[in-house]
């Protein structure tokens, strides 16, 4: 009885008078009732904001589209189809540094040398050298712009690491209930706070001036940033999770709310499709030994490049087969579809590409 006192909490939720079970991890709360998004003392979030989600039906259909892609055609049920939304606090900062550090260079030099010629008599002739100069440097740059911090410590959302790695936070719009309502979402609470997001933003943005002034320099010999911080926004953004059935297996797959992509997936590997991989990696194997083998032979008669070049032939071809041969021991692997940056709301500038994962063979 004490123990379960002590896990769950309970916060009256200011707005809507509901009382919503919190943990004692909670330090930013939205009630699941009217919306309310609060500090676990009830002082209400300024500025709240949320990434829309695609409906449903879209996320289903995106991720029967996934199955299709990686030849799961028939027989896969998709169930628990689920949203959760993951906050985040966007912390904006400016930031003025200062920095001093050391510039190699050379500089050329000459001297004279005396010498013997083929006749035996002595000459001399000038030869250039160079010789390793250090000259110190300082300069000033100016950095702004904004730190997206996930406000979770433990989150436990499979393909939570793709989706934070590719999330793209610039189409917030304001934080509305009843379109997170209609998708019968789960509010994930906040474990940390506006503070405690500035903290970890401060640390960043001091280790990125950093690293910019040492790219401007030979060696960094000081460094001094001053950061600015402006006060965070709360961010709700969507992640679905959803699970099939497959060959009498459960397999888990999940997508961005947002773009509706599949940020991971399951992929069960059939038997007939590990005995190809089998059979490819060997074959691979075969072909990069000749290879080598070959390289090797002509290396010895002819010259060192070709035996180089034959080495390196041989090595990549070691590896694709390491790759190939691998995979025919597992029973499934984790894709994902290629996500690319959604274009912005009001841009006039073109969507650029980012930076898309790769399947993890
Ligand atoms: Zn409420």
């Amino acid at each position: 009885m004490a123990v379960e006192a002590e896990q769950s909490l309970v916060l009256k939720c200011p707005t809507c008078g509901a009382s919503i079970a919190i943990s004692p991890e909670d330090l930013v709360i939205t009630c699941s009732f009217c919306g309310e998004t609060m500090e676990a003392g009830g002082k209400k979030i300024p500025d709240h904001k949320m990434l829309p989600s695609q409906e449903r039906s879209a996320i289903q259909a995106n991720i029967q589209d996934f199955l299709r892609k990686n030849k799961i055609k028939e027989g896969a049920s998709i169930e628990e189809v689920k949203a959760s939304y993951i906050p985040w606090w966007l912390v904006p900062f400016s930031s003025q540094t200062h920095y001093y550090g050391v510039q190699n260079g050379t500089v050329t030099r000459q001297k004279t040398e005396t010498y013997r010629d083929s006749e035996g008599k002595t000459r001399t002739r000038t030869v250039s050298y160079s010789v390793p100069v250090y000259k110190p440097e300082e300069g000033d740059f100016a950095r702004s712009g904004r730190e997206n911090v996930i406000a979770r410590k433990h989150t436990v959302f499979y393909g939570f690491d793709k989706f934070a790695s590719t999330i793209f936070l610039e189409n917030i719009e304001a934080f509305d209930f009843q379109k997170v309502k209609q998708h019968d979402a789960e509010f994930i609470n906040a474990e940390v706070d506006a503070h405690e997001a500035q903290q970890d933003a401060y640390g960043r943005v001091e280790n990125q001036n950093r690293s910019i002034a040492a790219s401007k320099v030979s060696k960094l010999v000081r460094c001094d940033s001053k950061v600015t911080l402006q006060y965070p926004t709360y961010v709700h953004a969507p992640l679905w999770t959803a699970r099939y059935k497959f060959q009498g297996k459960v397999y888990k797959v999940s997508a961005a709310g947002d773009s509706g992509k599949v940020v991971k997936g399951e992929v069960p590997l059939t038997l007939g499709r590990r005995l190809l991989n089998l059979i490819i990696g060997l074959s691979i194997m075969v072909v990069g030994g000749i290879i080598a083998q070959i390289g090797f032979q002509s290396g010895q008669v002819v010259d060192q490049e070709g035996w180089y070049i034959a080495m390196i032939i041989g090595l990549v071809f070691m590896g694709i087969s390491f790759m190939c041969t691998s995979t025919a021991f597992r029973m499934q692997l984790e894709k994902s579809d290629r996500i690319k940056k959604p274009p912005k709301k009001k841009a006039q500038a073109a969507p650029a590409e980012a930076t898309a994962p790769q399947p993890e063979a």
